[in-house]
Parts: C-alpha cells; sequence; structure tokens
C-alpha cells in the first residue's frame, strides 16, 4: 500500500480523529488549523450506543474522556427571578458520554500530537489538483504538495468552499443563532444548569469543571444575519443588541461576556450536499453533513465519518478513487438520520410565539412522565448506532 501524504484542514473534532485512523492505517496526515492554537470552548457534546463507543475505545480515548465527563446532575427552567419551573428530560439530551467539545478537542489532539505534522496560524488558499497530487497554497506557509486534502474545517468550510463552490449552495440555515462562553459561577450552582425561556431567545448558564467556573449560552431565533464571521466585537454587539433588558441573569452574563476567553458565536444550520468527494479532495464532519447542534450528533458523526473514510481509504490500498465512492456509500444513511434529528428543533428549543414558549414551559414538567419520551431516548440512541462499521484492522 502507498502510504499517502494527506493534508487535513481543521483541528477540533473530526480532523484530529482523521489523523489517528489514517496514522494508525499507514498514512502520513499533516493537519493545518487557522487558529493559532486548539482551540477550546463550546457546548457540551455527547457520544451515544455502541458505534461511538466502539470507536472511541479502539483509539484508546473512551476512558480518558470518562474522566473528564460533564457531572451536570440537572437542568432546569427558571423564571425570571431564577425560581425553578420545570425539569429539562436530561436523558433525552444527554449522552452515554457527554464532554465538554474543547475537553473533546485537547484529548483528540493529545492522542496524535506525536504523530501528526499540526499547523496553527494557517489556512489553504487554493489546490490545483493534476493526475498524481494536489498542489497547496497557504496564507502564510510555503506551498506543498498532497496526494489527498480533506476538509474537516466545519460547517463555513474552506476547502469546501474552494473545492465545490459557495457555502450558499450547501448551507441550510435553521433560524437560530446560538453563543456560548465561560463565565464565573457567581449564581453559585451545584453540577447543575438554569434556563430562562423567552418568546425567540434562551439564556441558560451550567458549571463546568466541577463548580469552578460556568458556561454561559444564548440562543435566538433570527434569520440568517449579514456577519463577517471573525469579527467578534460585531457579534458580541448583536448578542447585547438582542438580550439586554431581557430579564434574568442575561445583562449580567452579557458583562462577563466582554472578558470571555473563548467566545463562539455561530448560526445554527446544516449541510446537505449531494456528494462530499471530488477527485483527490473530500469533505468529513460538519464540513460534509453538519447536522446542527441541535441533533445532539455533530461530534459523533464527524468521530463516524473520520473512523469511515481512513478505513476506506486503507481497505482500498490508498486508491482514493475506490475509497471515497466505498465512504460515500456507507456514510450517506448514517448521515441522513443524524440530520433529520436536527429538524424542526428549533421552533419548540427557542419558540418565537409566546404562547407556544407558555405552553411547552407547561409542557416540559409534564414530560418526563410521559411515555413518549422514552421513545424519543431510545429512537436518538437507535440514530446514533444505525451504522454497521467494517472492521478495517490492518
Ligand atoms: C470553538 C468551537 C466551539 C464550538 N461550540 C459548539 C457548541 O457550543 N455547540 C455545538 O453544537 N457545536 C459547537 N461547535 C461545533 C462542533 O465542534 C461540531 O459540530 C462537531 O464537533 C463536528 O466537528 P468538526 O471537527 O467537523 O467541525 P468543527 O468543530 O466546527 O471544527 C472545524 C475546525 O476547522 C477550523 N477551521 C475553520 N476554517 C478553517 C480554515 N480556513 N483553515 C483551517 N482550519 C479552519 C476551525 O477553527 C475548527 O477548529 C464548536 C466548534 C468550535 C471550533
Amino acid at each position: 500500500m502507498r502510504s499517502l501524504n494527506v493534508l487535513i484542514s481543521g483541528a477540533s473534532v473530526a480532523g484530529p480523529a482523521l489523523a489517528y485512523w489514517l496514522d494508525r492505517h499507514g498514512f502520513k496526515p499533516t493537519i493545518v488549523e487557522r487558529a493559532p492554537a486548539l482551540r477550546e470552548g463550546g457546548h457540551a457534546v455527547d457520544f451515544r450506543g455502541n458505534a461511538h463507543l466502539s470507536v472511541l475505545r479502539q483509539m484508546g480515548v473512551l476512558d480518558k474522556l470518562e474522566a473528564v465527563q460533564t457531572d451536570i446532575t440537572s437542568t432546569w427552567y427558571v423564571n425570571s427571578e431564577g425560581k425553578h419551573q420545570a425539569r429539562m428530560p436530561d436523558d433525552l439530551f444527554s449522552g452515554d458520554v457527554e464532554i465538554l467539545r474543547g475537553d473533546l478537542a485537547r484529548v483528540l489532539y493529545d492522542a496524535t500530537k506525536d504523530r501528526t505534522e499540526y499547523i496553527f496560524g494557517d489556512s489553504i488558499t487554493s489546490l490545483t489538483e493534476d493526475a498524481d497530487g494536489v498542489n497547496v497554497t497557504f496564507e502564510r506557509g510555503a506551498p506543498r504538495r498532497f496526494d489527498l486534502v480533506i476538509g474537516a474545517d466545519g460547517l463555513h468550510s474552506n476547502t469546501r468552499r474552494l473545492t465545490f463552490g459557495p457555502e450558499e449552495n450547501f448551507v441550510k440555515h435553521l433560524g437560530v443563532y446560538c453563543s456560548i462562553f465561560t463565565v464565573g459561577n457567581h449564581l453559585g450552582l451545584d453540577r447543575t444548569g438554569h434556563a430562562y425561556l423567552t418568546p425567540g431567545k434562551l439564556v441558560s448558564m451550567y458549571t463546568a469543571n466541577g463548580n469552578a467556573e460556568a458556561r454561559a449560552v444564548f440562543y435566538f431565533a433570527s434569520p440568517p444575519l449579514d456577519l463577517f464571521r471573525r469579527d467578534v466585537e460585531q457579534q458580541q454587539a448583536v448578542l447585547a443588541k438582542h438580550f439586554a433588558g431581557n430579564g434574568w441573569q442575561s445583562d449580567r452574563l452579557l458583562q462577563e461576556m466582554r472578558h470571555a476567553p473563548d467566545f463562539y458565536f455561530d448560526s445554527v444550520g446544516q449541510v446537505r450536499m449531494d456528494s462530499w468527494t471530488r477527485g483527490r479532495v473530500a469533505l468529513v464532519g460538519d464540513a460534509a453533513y453538519c447536522p446542527s447542534s441541535l441533533s445532539g450528533m455533530g461530534s459523533g458523526l464527524a468521530l463516524i465519518g473520520a473512523y469511515v473514510l481512513a478505513g476506506e481509504l486503507a481497505a482500498a490500498h490508498g486508491d482514493h478513487r475506490v475509497a471515497f465512492g466505498r465512504y460515500e456509500e456507507a456514510m450517506r444513511d448514517y448521515a441522513a438520520g443524524c440530520q433529520k434529528m436536527g429538524d424542526g428543533v428549533a421552533s419548540y428549543m427557542v419558540p418565537e410565539s409566546r404562547l407556544l414558549s407558555a405552553f411547552l414551559k407547561q409542557y416540559y414538567k409534564v414530560m418526563p412522565y410521559m411515555p413518549g419520551k422514552k421513545m424519543m431516548v431510545a429512537k436518538t440512541r437507535k440514530v446514533a448506532e444505525n451504522i454497521a462499521l467494517r472492521d478495517y484492522a490492518n
């Protein structure tokens, strides 16, 4: 088998997971990440069911993830005075392993950093393919040549834009924006979360790292906004405009936002593409089939995609034409199932109508006792497990 040199764009979840499996199959991964260092921050993400857990176990990282799991025991809807109103159905949202995205990225980076070349603070500017490889130019570094290039650069993938065309052709906005950042645990919450729902807006705060700190989370309903994606000041101004005077802890959290070390802000969307590969370029994770944060499936899907893509390259002895076709075939239904989990969620997570938001608060009070909830938990697990993973061991 030829030992391919593979360039991966993006060092979050899909990128490092792919690098791990490529290295294990005898290929040489290089990762280029636009951020100057590994990006911290983000919400809690979940892995659930046998497919996710077996891949994490084979990577030798499952115990490391379990050691840094979030230890949230409950999340409550509260009123403007912070009084509990209804308990969120926690088992519906959390999986077998729940972990902060930043911790996950760190564990995957640690598992790959000794055998993968990481280039931080750079980004691909052009890809020119010929019969034997791809010439790549970068914003900062010197041009290089690789056998394959894989885009693991998320919802707003640069690799996708360069290879397949503009983002508008593939990204479907789900009508919601999300922001999350670290704040002090000034409410003295004990391994718990509070959420405050008003029409079209959800503010929540939950503890992290024991009770040492907390994460503030903001969701608001909005059509697509004309924002510069890396302009943090502009994003913070938008958040402040939406939430100033919104009640509960909104104003306090907005003040803390100005000093947050890990401010994250993005639209919530899904990526829909007929094909994830073209020539010597392929996409993996959110770049290819982002199911949205509302699906609860993003990280698990990215992990499985990385496992399958690397495995099919190994099974095809490095012949990307065969491997890419099999990757698409193996992942298509699974990705579609995960995306379905994100459909329509926005309308009941951040309902815009006053009536619906009042109804939901009442409904959440009784939901834990409703038979339908068990079915929903079982369905989520079934979707996460709905792939027969090949054993690609050498
Ligand atoms: C800082 C951060 C916070 C997040 N917070 C949440 C959250 O709160 N809730 C949620 O559901 N999802 C969140 N996500 C997305 C979540 O991680 C993904 O949905 C999921 O884990 C799939 O991961 P991915 O690796 O495919 O994509 P992502 O996690 O989006 O990672 C893409 C990576 O590519 C990098 N990148 C982007 N453009 C370029 C470029 N031009 N060149 C090189 N690298 C590039 C990004 O910096 C990032 O590291 C967050 C992602 C990041 C990066």
